[in-house]
């Protein structure tokens, strides 16, 4: 058998450019002897932390979030557990921009996020997933709890009017859709957020401000997710 030509070697690692990098986003440069094993470790943590956060808010980016949301996605449907999708969006934001200029716009985005990591367990996934768009993985989140939950949430954002300056306040409200994952069945986290953004819709559509969750888990799998999932391995001919 003809042997393959060897891989090139990968260039040189750029390590200014990664160090340049943690510097700009304000992060510390890792511990120990440059050089060392522990300290490219800790460079190679922090480049990976830097591209899982959003840079206004520190949540997570949409990338960390999409990561996330496949792998709870899986485990629902290997373990059973039930798990809820939340998704947000700040109502009438623009007026927000167009009322008070782009800088109170982004402390209201930011304030919203502070609400939103107050309003859920450590263990939740708060992302923004768009400009004035969050998402929120729920673990174990049965459905008897996921109304009480996003009300909270939404009532959390109600009550706190951000202070966009010293003398101004203004009032911000969220929509809130939300689905819970189909458990032992197994979905796509693109067909999963799908719905959420289908119930964001609806709330959205009947007056803003309000939480409009799928009614129940889906237990079937719908003839659209069997495509997606079975059709990726084409019939041999002699089936
Ligand atoms: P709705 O209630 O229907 O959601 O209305 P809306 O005004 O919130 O909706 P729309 O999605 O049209 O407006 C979102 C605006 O958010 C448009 C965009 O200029 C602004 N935006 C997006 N990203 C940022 C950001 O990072 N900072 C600021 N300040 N504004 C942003
Ligand atoms: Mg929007
Ligand atoms: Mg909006």
């Amino acid at each position: 058998m003809k042997s393959q030509p060897a891989p090139p070697l990968p260039g040189p690692l750029q390590l200014e450019q990664a160090l340049q990098l943690l510097a700009q986003s304000g992060r510390t440069p890792p511990a120990g002897v440059p050089g060392s094993a522990p300290w490219v470790q800790g460079l190679i943590d922090a480049l990976v932390e830097l591209s899982s956060r959003d840079a206004l808010t520190g949540l997570a980016n949409r990338r960390a979030f999409e990561m996330a949301l496949a792998r709870e996605a899986d485990r629902v449907a290997r373990s059973g557990e039930p798990a809820l999708l939340l998704v947000l969006d700040i109502d009438h934001f623009k007026r927000v921009n167009d009322g008070h200029g782009h800088a109170a716009g982004d402390e209201v985005i930011r304030a919203v996020a502070l609400a939103l990591l107050d309003s859920v367990r450590p263990m939740d996934l708060v992302a923004r997933v768009g400009g004035e768009e969050f998402a929120i993985i729920l673990p174990n989140c049965g459905s008897a709890f996921g109304q009480t939950v996003a009300e909270r949430v939404r009532r959390r954002i109600e009550s706190t009017p951000v202070q966009v300056s010293h003398s101004l306040q203004v009032p911000v409200t969220a929509s809130v859709g939300g689905a819970f994952a189909p458990q032992w069945v197994r979905c796509t986290p693109g067909l999963w957020l799908e719905r959420a953004d289908q119930q964001l819709y609806r709330a959205k559509a009947q007056g803003r401000n309000l939480v409009q969750l799928e009614p129940a888990a889906i237990s079937v799998v719908s003839s659209e997710e069997k495509r997606l999932l079975f059709d990726t391995f084409p019939m041999t001919d002699h089936e």
